[in-house]
C-alpha cells in the first residue's frame, strides 16, 4: 500500500526505483509518521504533496507498466515499422 495515497501497490515490496524516490524525499524535507487505520504505515511528507507527488507518479506507472506486459505490449518499439503499421490502422 503507498504510504502517501493509501493506493493498492503491484508488488508486495517497493522497487528500487520506489526506494530511490522515498530516500530522497527523506533527505529533502523529510516524513512524518501518521498511521490510519486503513494504512498504519501512512507517511505524511513534510513539503506536502509536491514532495510526494513522484512517488506516487512511480508506482502508478509501475502498475500500468505491468499491466501493459500482461497484455503483450512490446518492451521494446519496434520504430521502423511503425510508420506501416500506422498507416495500416487508418485502413
Ligand atoms: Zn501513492
Amino acid at each position: 500500500m503507498c504510504p502517501f495515497c493509501d493506493e493498492v501497490l503491484s508488488g508486495t515490496s517497493f522497487s528500487i526505483d520506489l526506494r530511490d524516490i522515498l530516500d530522497k524525499i527523506n533527505v529533502n524535507g523529510g516524513t512524518k509518521q501518521d498511521p490510519t487505520p486503513q494504512n498504519p504505515n501512512h507517511l505524511i511528507a513534510q513539503r506536502g504533496l509536491t514532495a510526494s507527488i513522484e512517488f506516487c507518479v512511480q508506482h502508478r506507472h509501475e502498475k500500468q507498466y505491468q499491466v501493459a506486459l500482461n497484455q503483450g505490449w512490446p518492451t521494446r518499439p519496434d520504430f521502423i515499422d511503425l510508420p506501416d503499421r500506422v498507416a495500416g490502422l487508418a485502413e
